[in-house]
């Protein structure tokens, strides 16, 4: 079978390139996919009482970048959803991130912004270098805090306490003295009206573009007569592992459908200190779904086979730089996405990463 492109992996890294090579009308491109499903980690689905889920745990697309919100509204209409998350923390459901309402509902006071300004301040513990999560949190919030919202989902997020992870994790949460209790403030947020799974076949609804399911690329790479490989799976399995197994977190999810029309008051409710999950999706309150009964989802994190989280540690990211210097060296393949740059990135970070290199390409 003769190829100019063949892509590994249906996610959103995969099928943005395929979307944009099919524009030259000269090139086949082929995506070949392991899961029985396109769309990645982003791929959702009706289950058996026909509610949409998110297989893959809970996807709300956020940014800031009007280039990647203008590219993938040609593919779905959105529909408006701010998200909005609650923690349970001392008996209490309070809002997360950390904001004015937070510190209100959590210590039953009635602080103005001033006021909290000078409370966090009292509780800040100066940190000489930021060098972990751990001191993210105490720095910006202070102990208190830092056990009863940050310390406990890490570790149980992570199965390492924050002191061993590198800043950027906790840094993923915003922390605010007003009182937006958003969990993002990005200028374009939503949920694809039809789901992710629609907007991703619309991405690839093209003649020049064949999908290859339930096949991993090792499969058929010999009998693929190809010029250009776009690779978006784990770049330690390309090489097979042959400097050693990165590490990733995988993540357990429990459905469970509830006969009521309403489960919980927000769509995720973070479990802290409390059980063996993190957190409690509750998918019809993200996507506006009306029915009366409702499904939810409890995610246990763990070592499991599934790569979800690069992970955020000195060493791993020295032994993916081993990886990465060999990647250099390729002159037919592209390396894209979360799992072949080995990167905790949003989706609208891997749309607008998978565009930058497509323009850079010498012949597309
Ligand atoms: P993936 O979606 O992982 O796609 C890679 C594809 O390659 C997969 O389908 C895989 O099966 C396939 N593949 C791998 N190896 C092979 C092989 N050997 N042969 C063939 N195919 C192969 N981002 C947000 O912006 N907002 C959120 O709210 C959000 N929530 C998230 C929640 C969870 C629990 C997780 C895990 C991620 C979340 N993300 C979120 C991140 C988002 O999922 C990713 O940014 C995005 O899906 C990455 O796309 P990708 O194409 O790089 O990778
Ligand atoms: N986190 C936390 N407490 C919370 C929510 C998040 O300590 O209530 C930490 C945790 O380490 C997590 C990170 O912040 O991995 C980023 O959170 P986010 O909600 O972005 O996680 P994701 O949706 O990527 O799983």
């Amino acid at each position: 079978m003769k190829m100019n492109y063949l892509i590994v992996g249906a996610g959103l890294a995969g099928l943005t390139f395929a979307n944009l090579l099919a524009q030259n009308e000269n090139n086949k491109i082929l995506i070949v996919e392991k899961r029985h499903h396109i769309g990645g980690n982003a791929y959702d689905s009706y289950d058996e009482n026909h509610i949409l889920i998110h297989n893959y745990g809970p996807h709300i697309f956020h940014t800031n970048n009007q280039k990647v919100w203008n590219y993938l509204s040609q593919f779905t209409k959105w529909h408006d959803y701010q998200h909005r998350v609650l923690s349970f923390v001392d008996g209490q459901f309070i809002p997360m991130p950390i904001t004015l309402e937070t510190i209100n509902q959590l210590y039953n006071t009635n602080l103005s912004q001033g006021e909290m300004v000078d409370f966090i301040e009292s509780q800040k513990e100066k940190v000489a270098q930021i060098k972990s999560s751990e001191d993210v949190a105490l720095s910006n919030a202070g102990r208190d805090i830092y056990e009863k919202f940050f310390m406990n989902y890490t570790t149980k997020q992570w199965g390492v306490p924050p002191s061993e992870l590198d800043p950027a994790v906790i840094s993923r949460i915003p922390f605010r003295f007003n009182r937006d209790t958003r969990y993002f403030t990005d200028r374009y947020q939503g949920i694809p009206k039809a789901g992710y799974t629609k907007m991703c076949e619309q991405m690839i609804d093209h003649p020049n573009i064949k999908v290859m399911l339930n096949t991993d690329y090792k499969e058929i790479k010999a009998a693929i007569d190809y010029d250009t490989m776009i690779y978006t799976g784990p770049i330690d399995y390309f090489y097979d592992h042959q400097f050693g197994k990165l590490k990733y977190r995988s993540v357990h999810f429990e459905m469970e459908n509830h006969d009521c029309e309403s489960f919980q008051d927000t769509a995720v409710v973070n479990y802290p200190n409390d059980y063996d999950f993190t957190r409690i999706t509750e998918y019809k309150k993200m996507t506006g779904q009306k029915a009366l009964k409702t499904t939810i989802m409890k995610e246990f994190p763990g070592d499991g086979d599934e790569p979800f989280y690069p992970f955020p540690t000195k060493k791993w990211q020295e032994l993916y730089q081993l990886y990465k210097a060999k990647a250099e060296t390729e002159t037919n393949v592209i390396f894209a996405g979360r799992l072949a740059e080995y990167r905790y990135y949003n989706m609208d970070a891997v749309v607008d990463q998978a565009m930058q290199l497509f323009e850079s390409m010498p012949l597309n």
